[in-house]
């Protein structure tokens, strides 16, 4: 078992395969995009399967792939495949923004992926054209669709709240929990990242969220389950499909934090909000050892801070959400 300096037990690795996206949303990119790792630099699959091995063997159960967006990265389904045959990982699962999910729904379920986290801000065609910069909304919803259909479970989408861009559409997406079983999480929106500036009349917060669900009817609370992370569980009355609520602003959960980043170049985050990286790439290709990378996953559980370092401070990480893997 991994346990770090405040004994929180440490299971959950969250990989950034590339860098590379495929949407540029205002508040996680600049039109322009960011500059990218380049192609020498990112860990090959065969050296991010080594790292989980290693990691899987101390006691890594949970593993996501991120990114940039994950499913632009060639050979990801096969990276899948090959994930979901280790063993000690139990839960393994991928966040998406969905432009390319309809295509990869089938594959990415037949390869092992057990569930998918979608990343959709508006229902308005327009609007999420606005966001994001690319018009791409029904691609998105066909995505959506596909990943039910093929039995994906559970499909959450992730939805950050912003006041003044996308906060007039809080009732629209709970109402889909009504038509279709999905989970539909509301997010604030963090000051980090590489966008348009983060401003606190920007942010949305999760008990005023919370207050305009429970203005449209009875919201249930939920036990938590397993795979909910930080999320409050709630549904509303009727409904066949969840609402969680994720406070990674007004609400700190890093008591109960049991997650480590893995760069698209190799190195290990403790913290989304921590700049200190530990590199694991120098070790793979200078010929380390499975013991070496080991050893560095211990230094890196040691550096784990108790809690971040945000609040409605703007906090420029030195790398963009898109390279860390958000
Ligand atoms: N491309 C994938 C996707 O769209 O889900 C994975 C990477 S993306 C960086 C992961 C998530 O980070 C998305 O849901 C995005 O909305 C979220 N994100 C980016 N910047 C954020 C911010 N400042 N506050 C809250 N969430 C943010």
């Amino acid at each position: 078992m991994l346990l770090d300096p405040f004994k929180r037990k440490i299971n959950y690795l969250r990989i950034s395969v590339t860098d590379r996206c495929n949407l540029r949303c205002r508040y996680c990119m600049p039109e322009e995009g960011i500059s990218l790792i380049s192609h020498a630099d990112i860990l090959t699959y065969e050296e991010l399967l080594r790292i989980v091995r290693v990691f899987a063997k101390e006691g890594i159960s949970k593993v996501r792939l991120t990114g940039g967006e994950p499913l632009v990265r060639k050979g990801v389904v096969e990276f899948i495949s090959s994930l979901s045959q280790i063993e000690q990982i139990k839960d393994l699962s991928l966040t998406t923004n969905g432009i390319l999910l309809k295509e990869f729904a089938q594959p990415l379920k037949k390869a092992g992926l057990k569930r998918v986290n979608i990343s959709l801000d508006s229902l308005k065609r327009e609007k999420f054209h606005q966001i994001t910069r690319k018009d791409g909304f029904e691609r998105v919803w066909e995505g959506i669709e596909e990943a039910l259909q093929v039995g994906l479970s559970p499909v959450k989408i992730n939805m950050v709240a912003i006041r003044g861009m996308n906060d007039d559409e809080i009732e629209s997406f709970a109402k889909l929990t009504f038509h279709f079983p999905l989970t539909v999480r509301f997010i604030e929106y963090m000051p980090a990242g590489n966008g348009e500036e983060w401003k606190e009349s920007h942010l949305l917060t999760i008990p005023q969220i919370k207050t305009r669900l429970e203005n449209m009817g009875k919201l249930i609370t939920l036990l938590p389950d397993q795979w909910d992370g930080p999320a409050k569980r709630f549904r509303l009355e009727g409904s066949i499909g969840e609402i969680g609520l994720i406070g990674a602003v007004s609400s700190h959960f890093c008591s109960d934090c049991n997650r480590l980043r893995l760069t698209a170049d190799g190195k290990i985050r403790t913290c989304l909000f921590s700049d200190e990286e530990m590199d694991l790439r120098e070790i793979l290709r200078k010929g380390g050892s499975d013991l070496d990378l080991k050893e560095q996953l211990i230094i890196a559980l040691g550096k784990k801070p108790a809690r971040q370092q945000i609040d409605t401070q703007f906090k420029k990480c030195q790398r963009n959400m898109s390279a860390i893997g958000g």
